[in-house]
């Protein structure tokens, strides 16, 4: 007998050899169902493969991340099954699962495949899913595997066997096709029900550019077909929102290549929203004890020495800018730490002094490959709400809680209600990779986990996944779509202090080395704004509107009326436009809808007459009439936030 230990914690005894099939039916027929693989001893295996030895067994299902991929990856299999039968002579390159789905890279030889074949072939994944035909794992030599392969005259399976050891080779077979694979794969192809293939791509092998390119199949599939129409709108309604898209429409950003790739222009609009957004963090962080600093976007060489920054990402940045006579090398900013260091610097501390708390939205430049530039997720040159804190050890748990208070204040202001945080620490089994002494560590963990515990957070907890350098708590929020998106941060530092020699004086008069925390709500200020625009979809809360209102005269004569009313609403810090433009009001209102401004006052002749506004709400329709002063009052009720 083996004992099986289950995620619960309970230990179940069972036959030497069970598979993790067998386990699942001796809970419930209804759980073996959903059975996709398992996770057994840490490494996820094929549900059908016998368990030897004593071992911890998760059960994997669609629900589990490794469940959804191992049932992509064995979709990826199933297409390569229905593309050899409708294109014989097709050879195959790889065919992994990806974070949505999965691709297949293939050699179609002379034949070209669009779009357009896309429905015969996912007909034909139905066809052969419907025959439930299993996967099947067998081990083979490695001469038996070149074998094969050179018969079925597949170039690329042999490029890639010939990497592989002899002994650790393996083929599954499901149907009538076989396939290189290390796997893990799902029991059978009866739980692919639906299909539908995205895009066709061209891909070097190997990812060479002086080999041949393949043709790369995207797809996904999905255990029920309502789920498939679900991901489809999903994908719809995540256009409708992008960034990019609506960035452009409401004139908040933009991209000049004269300029770079991937450093964003902000325009008016988007820097007045921008603009709100600093001051309502920075407002907050006034009244949390932080101070307000500024530094160069540029610092010497040396600076990044002592950080080590240069040693580690030296090679890989932006290169040095180099001073005419002296020869001196600076580099652009990559992260603001090393000078708020400095700045801690200028003046000797007492542990009385601590925490010191310095803030700076602090814009960085970071090279990434021009491949990777997206909208404003993904850029050279960003603002960071950046905050580092100074603090004795025994105040890390006390800084941590009121971070969490401002990064849950901000959320809630801004609508993301659902948010989880991951509690990132060392791997225990491996400790020497991590600087900084076992006691500070223990100290800063345990100080994560409570203030997380004591602030109700949401948690996953992962071993392993703490820098070098120190834990962190890491925030991820789900917008309205159901996507998730890391954002806030806060990382403990026992590095930084280290190699900048901070010191304080305790109240035993002797020197000690600080704890450093850095910390960002928003995470940066572009990264936040482009998730904030997908998530409301460019609907912003009142309060961050770039234009509030908007004011449409029926006619040329009330335009006298629109400016008073204008004036007077900007006097009470509401600020909004007026549409002086001859045309028909109907068309005013359309346009507005389209920049989806919050509010639309209509001035024509009774309103004039009366002292009156006829108020339009973006999204609700008519309000009816009302004073100035009743608007007002409205507007103001709204925007405290
Ligand atoms: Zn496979
Ligand atoms: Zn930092």
């Amino acid at each position: 007998m083996i004992s099986i230990t289950l995620p619960d914690g309970s230990v179940r005894e069972y036959d030497k050899g069970i598979t993790s099939m067998q386990i699942a039916l001796s809970i419930s027929e209804g759980l073996a169902r959903n059975v996709l693989a398992a996770e057994v001893n840490g490494e996820v295996w094929d549900a059908s493969r016998p368990i030897e030895e004593d071992s911890s067994v998760k059960l994997l299902t669609w629900n589990d991340a490794k469940g959804k991929s191992t049932y992509w990856h064995s979709s990826a299999h199933l297409l390569a099954e229905a593309l050899e039968a409708l294109y014989p002579g097709t050879k195959f390159g790889i065919g992994p699962a990806i974070e949505t789905g999965f691709y297949y890279d293939v050699d179609f030889g002379d034949t070209t495949i669009s779009s357009d074949d896309f429905k015969k072939i996912e007909d034909k994944v139905i066809e052969l899913a419907k025959t439930k035909s299993e996967y099947i794992r067998k081990p083979v030599s490695k001469a038996d595997a070149i074998a094969y392969f050179t018969d079925k005259g597949d170039e690329y399976k042999l490029d890639l066997i010939k990497d592989l050891p002899d002994g650790g080779i393996t083929f599954y077979t499901q149907g009538n096709f076989t396939d290189l694979c290390r796997g893990p794969h799902i029991p059978n192809t009866g739980a692919i029900k639906a299909v539908k293939l995205m895009s066709v791509a061209g891909a070097y092998w190997r990812g060479d550019e002086s080999r041949k390119q393949l043709t790369r199949i995207y797809g996904v599939t999905f255990p029920k077909a309502s789920e498939l129409t679900d991901y489809l709108h999903l994908i719809e309604e995540a256009k409708k929102r992008d960034h990019r898209k609506l960035g452009k429409e409401l004139e908040l950003f933009a991209f000049s290549e004269k300029v770079g790739m991937g450093l964003p222009l902000w325009l008016p609009k988007g820097t007045a929203l921008r603009e709100r957004l600093t001051n309502f963090l920075q407002k907050a962080q006034v009244k949390s004890g932080y101070e307000q600093v500024i530094t160069p976007h540029i610092g010497h060489k040396n600076l990044y020495v002592t950080s080590g920054h240069y040693e580690k990402y030296g090679a890989d940045s932006f290169q040095p800018i180099k001073t005419p006579q002296e020869g001196e090398e600076f580099f652009l900013k990559p992260m603001n730490c090393p000078h708020h260091c400095e700045i801690y610097k200028t003046k000797p501390r007492s542990y009385k002094d601590l925490p010191v708390r310095l803030a700076e939205f602090g814009t960085v430049y970071r090279y990434e490959q021009s491949g990777e530039l997206h909208g404003l997720t993904r850029v050279r040159g960003f603002t960071q709400d950046d905050a580092h804190l100074f603090c004795r050890p025994d105040q890390v748990k006390e800084e941590f809680k009121k971070v969490i208070d401002l990064v849950l204040y901000v959320f809630g202001a801004l609508g993301f209600d659902n948010y989880t945080a991951q509690v990132s620490l060392r791997d225990p089994n491996n400790k020497t990779k991590y600087i900084g002494t076992d006691d500070n560590w223990a100290l800063a963990e345990s100080a994560i986990i409570e203030a997380a515990a004591e602030k109700n957070l949401p948690t996953v907890v992962e071993y392993g996944e703490a820098a070098f350098y120190g834990p962190k708590l890491d925030f991820m929020v789900k917008d309205a779509l159901g996507r998730k998106w890391q954002l806030g941060t806060i990382q403990v530092d026992y590095n930084l202090p280290e190699r900048f020699e901070l010191e304080y004086t305790g109240s035993d008069n002797q020197k000690h080395r600080p704890v450093m925390i850095h910390r960002a709500p928003f995470g940066s200020l572009e990264r936040f704004v482009a998730v904030l625009i997908e998530h409301c979809a460019g609907n912003f809360p009142l309060w961050l509107s770039p234009e509030q209102f908007i004011i449409l005269p029926i006619s040329e004569k009330y335009e006298e009326y629109a400016k008073k009313l204008s004036d007077e609403l900007k006097d009470s810090d509401i600020c909004g436009l007026i549409d002086f433009r001859d045309e028909k009001i109907g068309r005013k209102i359309r346009d507005a809808e389209v920049k989806k401004i919050p509010y639309m006052l209509i001035v024509g002749e009774k309103e004039a007459a009366e002292g009156l506004v006829s108020v339009r709400k973006h999204g609700t329709g008519d309000l009816g009439s009302m004073s100035i002063e009743e608007f007002k009052q409205q507007i103001i009720k709204e925007i405290t936030v």
